[in-house]
């Protein structure tokens, strides 16, 4: 992990050539390069603490792009993280965040607010979705709440065998769905349990787990992200299951990925020796579930070995056969793809997705000529600086759009929200998560 100190800045500028905020407003004070030196002037007790500082501090995506390109081994990330907290302690948050971040830190409140909006997205009139947004977003474009939590869901489905593998018997998963697929986007859910259990694999959610902690981290609200990410330690923890029989921890989000893998264990001098230990099990097991897939395929024949992750329930689904009672040779599926920041510079597997869509018989797959660039949405971007967010994900939705496709997929449900979120009805393109693809 990079931890080289702020004096090591050579203001090479590299890291302004990949930052979206600077790419944007094009000034210097909007660049990571700024920030750092702001932030090793107040260290130095050479600059006071003011509601300015804390605005250029926090108009910043916590995208990670500066960290992982900085020649000088700077944690652009951590820094940022640590002034966030100072910055939060001395000028306090807006209103919305402050009750984010209060939500997030239990899961009983997370649960009891994700069945209010799910009323509140049945009864209230629709004027008010055509009329209103949050942040960039129309609210109309919000994605609606599962019908039951999908954890919840899950186990229900069969209560015995919910994670039971198809065939044979490789070992146990552990999956930490996050909130995102727990109460708004079940279909990854589902997908990502369907494909373990067909590749061999016991899945197990544990019932305990809460969010990541990274909302609260990201809002220098450290304390209460403590306590949910000691929660999903403990429910993580290899040991508990024995461990030889744990052959990797799952995410389909890339940040809580990123949370599990790099910031649990940042976290090490706030934990007993136990909870550390317990932290860098969990990091080194880590892994999205685009690239377990490809990890666990045959590289030889990648095609008909992503043919045969099909689940076997969906083989004998009458309903998927009657799609295509004549066995006619289908049409390809024109699909793009967005990488999401945390997929590219935290967890650094960058291409897994996109060499499985490119590898997939049902898939013609046309990359955007930004796929790699930032969409805005970043955690809460879009809501606190919708005008930069905005202008961000204009462009990517114009070159998706030029790609002729008809489902835009990414790895993020933020970046899912926010692409979504400013897509029109005329648009004709729908975001989902690329592993629902591979059950298509
Ligand atoms: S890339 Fe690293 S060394 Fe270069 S200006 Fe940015 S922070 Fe400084
Ligand atoms: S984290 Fe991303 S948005 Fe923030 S300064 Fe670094 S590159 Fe720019």
């Amino acid at each position: 992990m990079k931890s080289s100190t702020l004096q090591n800045c050579s203001k090479c500028g590299l890291c302004l050539s990949v930052c979206p905020t600077y790419k944007v407003a094009l000034l210097e004070h909007a660049s990571p390069r700024a920030r750092l030196q702001l932030i090793k002037y107040y260290e130095n007790s050479e600059l006071i603490s003011s509601s300015g500082l804390k605005e250029i501090i926090s108009k910043c995506l916590m995208c990670g792009a500066c960290a992982a390109i900085c020649p000088s081994g700077i944690n652009h990330y951590s820094k940022f993280m640590e002034m966030r907290t100072k910055m939060a302690e001395d000028h306090g948050e807006k209103i919305a965040i402050k009750s984010l971040v209060y939500l997030l830190s239990s899961e009983f409140r997370i649960r009891f607010a994700a069945g209010f909006a799910k009323l509140g997205q049945r009864i209230t009139p629709q004027i008010i979705f055509e009329k209103y947004d949050l942040g960039n977003i129309p609210l109309k474009r919000f994605p609606k709440l599962n019908k039951k939590p999908f954890r919840q869901a899950v186990a229900e489905t069969s209560r015995s065998e919910a994670g039971e593998p198809e065939k044979g018997n490789r070992g146990n998963v552990l999956y930490f769905t996050g909130c995102a697929t727990n109460y708004l986007f079940d279909k990854t859910g589902f997908a990502t349990v369907n494909i373990l259990k067909s590749m061999g694999y016991k899945v197990i959610i544990p019932e305990k787990q809460t969010c990541c902690g990274i909302p609260m981290l990201f809002h220098g609200a450290k304390d209460k992200a403590k306590k949910n990410i000691l929660t999903n330690i403990k429910c993580l923890n290899p040991d508990s299951f024995n461990q030889d029989t744990v052959k990797a921890i799952i995410v389909d989000c890339p940040t809580c990925g990123s949370a599990l893998k790099n910031e649990y264990p940042a976290l090490q001098d706030d934990f007993s020796p136990e909870t550390a230990e317990a932290a860098s099990k969990i990091s080194s097991k880590v892994i999205d579930i685009m690239s377990f897939i490809l990890q666990e395929s045959d590289s030889t024949n990648l095609a008909q070995s992503l043919e045969n992750l099909k689940s076997d329930n969906l083989k004998h689904d009458s309903r998927v056969n009657q799609t295509n009672p004549e066995n006619i040779e289908p049409q390809k599926i024109k699909v793009t793809y967005h990488l999401p920041c945390h997929l590219k510079n935290s967890l650094q597997s960058p291409g897994n997705s996109e060499t499985i869509l490119k590898n997939m018989p049902r898939l013609d797959y046309i990359r955007a000529v930004d796929a790699d660039e930032c969409c805005g949405g970043g955690g809460t971007f879009f809501y606190e600086y919708p005008e930069i967010s905005k202008k961000m994900v204009k462009v990517k939705i114009i070159n998706a759009k030029k790609t002729g496709a008809r489902i835009w997929l990414t790895d993020c449900p933020v970046c899912r929200i926010n692409l979504s979120g400013n897509l029109k009805e005329s648009d004709k393109l729908t975001v989902k998560h690329p592993v629902e693809m591979i059950q298509l």
